[in-house]
C-alpha cells in the first residue's frame, strides 16, 4: 500500500473545465475551411470558363446554403473577368445590392438585375435554329473527347465515327484505317492541295489532323449521322464550311477535375502539361461559340447525352 499516487486521476491542466469542448470547435473550423475550398473551385470554374456567370447564380439562387449560394456577391463580382474591386463596388452600387449579400440571399428584384447585368456582359449563346447531322464533338484537351466517341462508336452503330488522317505514328494498339489512316507529310500535303480534307489542323504544334470530305458527304447523303471528334480550330473550320453542323463543346466537371485528369494520364512531361493545361484555358473560352455543352462527369451518362442531342429531332433553340 506504498504506491498511492498511481491509482489517482489524471492531473488536470487549470481551464481545462471551462474550455468550450474541443471537438465542436474542430469540426466547425473544418467545415469553415471546406466551404471556402468550395467556394474558390467554383470561383476557379466561373474564371476558366468550365461554368457561366449565370449558371453559378442559377446554382445559388437553387440552393442559397450550397457553396455557390453562400458566395458574397463581392467574391462572386470579383471573379468575372475583368472586373476589380473598383469595378465591382460601382456595379454593386448599379444594381443596388449591398456589398454583404450572398447570393443565394439576394431578393427577387436584385436576382433580376443581376440576371440583367451578367446577360448583357457575357451573353450566354443558346442552340441556334435546327442543325444538320454533321456533328462536332470538341472540347480541351484531356476532357475524354475520345473516350466518349468511342463508347458512342461502340453502342450506336448507326452514327459514323469520321475517321482522321494523321501524320502522327500510331500508338501501339492503334489500327491504319480505324482509329487514323496513318499518312506521311507528302500524302497529308496531297490531300490538302486537292481539296480532300473538309478542316485540318496541326494539334499540340506537332502533328497534322484532318477530315476527309468525301465519306463524310456520302454518309450524310445516305441519311447516317456523321461524328467528327476533332480539336478546336478544326471545329472552326467545320463552322466556316458548314455552318448548319451541330457542334458540341465537351466540359470538364471542374478546372480542377481537368488538371488531375491530365496529370493523372501521366503520358506528358511537366512542360508539356503546363502548355496544355494553357491550351485547355483558351479552348474552355471557346466554348459560347458552340450549340450544345455536355458535361462529361461520367462516359456512359456524357454519351447518351450527345446522341440524344443529336437524335432529336426538332433541335431548336
Ligand atoms: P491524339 O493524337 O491523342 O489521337 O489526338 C490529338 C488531338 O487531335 C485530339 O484533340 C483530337 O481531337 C484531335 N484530332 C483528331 N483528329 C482530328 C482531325 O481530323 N482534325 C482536327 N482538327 N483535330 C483532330
Amino acid at each position: 500500500m506504498t504506491e498511492r499516487a498511481l491509482d489517482g486521476a489524471p492531473p488536470q491542466t487549470p481551464g481545462s473545465l471551462t474550455r468550450p469542448p474541443q471537438v465542436d470547435r474542430v469540426e466547425a473550423s473544418r467545415k469553415a475551411v471546406a466551404a471556402r475550398r468550395a467556394r474558390a473551385a467554383l470561383k476557379r470554374d466561373v474564371r476558366m470558363r468550365v461554368i457561366t456567370p449565370q449558371e453559378l447564380l442559377r446554382r445559388a439562387l437553387a440552393d442559397p446554403a450550397s457553396p455557390a449560394g453562400t458566395m458574397r456577391v463581392t467574391e462572386f463580382l470579383t471573379s468575372l473577368p475583368a472586373i476589380g474591386e473598383g469595378k465591382r463596388d460601382r456595379i454593386l452600387a448599379d444594381l443596388e445590392i449591398s456589398p454583404v449579400k450572398r447570393l443565394g440571399g439576394l431578393g427577387a428584384r436584385q436576382r433580376r438585375a443581376m440576371r440583367e447585368f451578367l446577360d448583357a456582359r457575357w451573353p450566354e449563346q443558346s442552340a441556334r435554329g435546327r442543325r444538320s447531322r454533321l456533328v462536332v464533338l470538341a472540347g480541351p484537351t484531356a476532357v475524354g473527347k475520345g473516350t466518349v466517341a468511342a463508347h458512342i462508336k461502340e453502342h450506336h452503330p448507326e452514327i459514323m465515327l469520321s475517321v482522321s488522317s494523321t501524320t502522327r505514328p500510331p500508338r501501339p494498339a492503334e489500327v491504319d484505317g480505324e482509329h487514323y489512316f496513318f499518312v506521311d507529310d507528302a500524302e497529308f500535303d496531297r490531300l490538302i492541295a486537292e481539296g480532300e480534307l473538309l478542316e485540318y489542323a496541326t494539334v499540340h504544334n506537332s502533328y497534322r489532323y484532318g477530315t476527309a470530305r468525301r465519306p463524310i458527304e456520302a454518309a450524310l447523303e445516305a441519311g447516317r449521322t456523321v461524328l467528327l471528334e476533332i480539336d478546336l480550330q478544326g471545329a472552326r473550320q467545320v463552322r466556316a464550311a458548314e455552318p448548319s453542323a451541330t457542334l458540341v463543346f465537351l466540359l470538364p466537371p471542374s478546372w480542377d477535375e481537368l488538371v488531375q485528369r491530365l496529370v493523372g494520364r501521366g503520358t506528358e512531361g511537366d512542360e508539356e502539361r503546363a502548355l496544355r493545361l494553357r491550351t485547355a484555358k483558351g479552348e474552355l473560352a471557346a466554348q459560347n461559340e458552340f450549340d450544345f455543352r455536355v458535361v462529361n462527369a461520367d462516359v456512359a451518362s456524357a454519351a447518351r447525352e450527345v446522341v440524344e442531342l443529336i437524335q432529336s429531332p426538332e433541335r431548336s433553340s
